[in-house]
């Protein structure tokens, strides 16, 4: 995975070289240099920090758990990205999903490099104090390279409100005396954690996905009638489509369940949801799903689906029980992947009928899986874009910690989507207008920035 966003960073550094209308003070061999230069410092982590992290069990026995926190990249300000507590977690995916980070901040004018962490363990397989004991053990491992001008860890796969509290109470008992509440974001909300931070990713997935198809279109329907792009003939496709769009969402939690919600919700565009999965079930109905009622149901089941009719009975919602995976194959228009990487790949591209793909985690749809859908003009609204919210709302909860004034739950709604809406006004022309697909679209972006602040710190000579 790790060459995946190396090889698009450099296929944007490669289109940027060409394009003389880009730094034009930098020309001739200094320019090839200077690319020589930007390629190696993007696709390179600046730090990568690694411990085994001592923890006495209750059982008496002693572990050595293995922990990371990479620092891809700071030239736009600290790093920030979130602690992923999973038993798959390894050195070359914390480093992909870093340069991740650095690049969905800088696509997003959030003021913060690119890092990520990540602690090899199956959350599940410990007890409360276990994992309290691990999450302080973390901070005091790592704790002279993170704080809240230098590295801002928050909640990824695994970890949430409860372990960055537990961590920013460590940090402070480090560092008396010393300003601590921007040191972790995504904490409770009695702890200095922001309203909405829980259901940010969530929504500005949805919001990604019902501003390209419902604001845009509304606004730009004569500029997609005379475009030649393949993506803008799908998005016109929907546009005329007279039946509800049919929406399947994999994977049912903090992303994927609100996601749902906002579709059900969606007083903008005509949505029904007929499918959503977790890692145990698909569940189906044609004329769409009770997501509340589903809602309800996983928070009084550990987070988990109905998996029997005793159960679907028990949440009062019809629906078929198919296989996990069958998600990813239905003829619906419109899928959002909000579980792991890599579920759409080399040998299962083939088998998606949905016409447009949103990422709601993080790479979920490999590179050869997004051209060969990107050839036959799928739009795929990548995790860069779509994901953005919880850092974005990330970004206002170290602001409010700043400035100890906080800002109420709507405030922090119109914020997220405006800043959103920006970054989409800023894309979808230039999208829409090129026959690159919208990742490739995102990455230029983010490449074009991070090159001009570099080339203005003076770090490409
Ligand atoms: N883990 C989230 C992400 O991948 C949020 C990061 C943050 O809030 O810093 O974007």
């Amino acid at each position: 995975m790790i060459s995946q966003t190396r090889m698009i960073v450099q296929d944007s550094l490669d289109a940027l070289l060409e394009d003389t209308a880009f730094l034009p003070g930098l020309e001739g061999e200094a320019r090839k240099q200077a690319f020589t230069s930007l390629g190696a410092i993007l696709s390179t982590p600046n730090h990568l920090h690694k411990s085994f992290l001592r923890v006495a069990l209750e059982n008496g026995s002693v572990v050595r758990i293995p922990a990371f926190r990479v620092q891809h990249n700071n030239a736009l300000g600290p790093y920030k990205g979130g602690i992923r507590f999973h038993e798959s977690v390894n050195e070359d995916e914390v480093i992909n999903l870093a340069s991740l980070m650095t690049l969905k901040n800088a696509l997003h004018d959030v003021p913060y490099g690119g890092g990520k962490g990540g602690i090899v363990l199956d959350p599940r397989a410990y007890s409360e104090k276990e994992l309290h004991l691990i999450c302080k053990k973390y901070v005091q491992y790592f704790s002279d390279i993170l704080g809240p001008d230098k590295d801002i860890p928050a909640p990824d796969m695994g970890s949430g409100e409860r372990e960055m509290d537990w961590m920013m109470a460590e940090y402070k008992s480090i560092r008396p005396g010393q300003a601590y509440k921007g040191s972790f974001t995504g904490k409770s909300v009695i702890n200095g954690g922001s309203l909405g931070r829980r259901e940010a990713t969530g929504k500005g997935v949805y919001f990604t996905f019902r501003y390209l198809l419902h604001d845009f279109l509304q606004k730009q329907r004569e500029f997609l009638s005379n475009s030649e792009s393949i993506f803008a003939k799908t998005a016109l496709d929907y546009d005329n489509s007279e039946s509800p769009l049919t929406i399947a969402v994999q994977g049912f939690g903090n992303v994927g369940s609100v996601a749902a919600l906002e579709a059900y919700q969606c007083q903008h565009l005509q949505n029904k949801v007929v499918a959503v999965s977790d890692r145990n079930v698909t569940l189906f109905n044609a004329d769409g799903l009770d997501i509340p009622s589903l809602i309800k149901f996983t928070s009084l089941h550990g987070g988990d689906l109905p998996t029997t009719e005793l159960e679907l009975a028990e949440a009062n919602v019809k629906a078929a029980i198919q296989n996990r995976s069958d998600v990813l194959y239905l003829d619906v228009d419109v899928l959002f992947l909000a579980a792991l990487e890599d579920q759409i790949h080399d040998t299962n591209k083939g088998k998606i009928k949905a016409r447009i793909i949103v990422e709601g985690a993080n790479a979920p749809v490999t590179s050869e899986a997004d051209e060969y859908l990107s050839n036959k003009g799928v739009i795929v609204i990548p995790d860069i874009l779509a994901n953005a919210g919880g850092v974005i709302v990330s970004y206002l909860e170290w602001m409010q910690g700043r400035e100890t004034q906080f800002y109420s739950e709507e405030e922090v709604y119109r914020l997220l989507l405006e800043k959103m809406k920006n970054t989409m006004d800023t894309i979808l022309p230039a999208f829409f207008g090129d026959p690159h697909p919208l990742r490739q679209n995102c990455y230029i972006h983010s490449v074009m920035k991070l090159s001009t602040v570099l080339y203005r710190q003076g770090k490409l000579y």
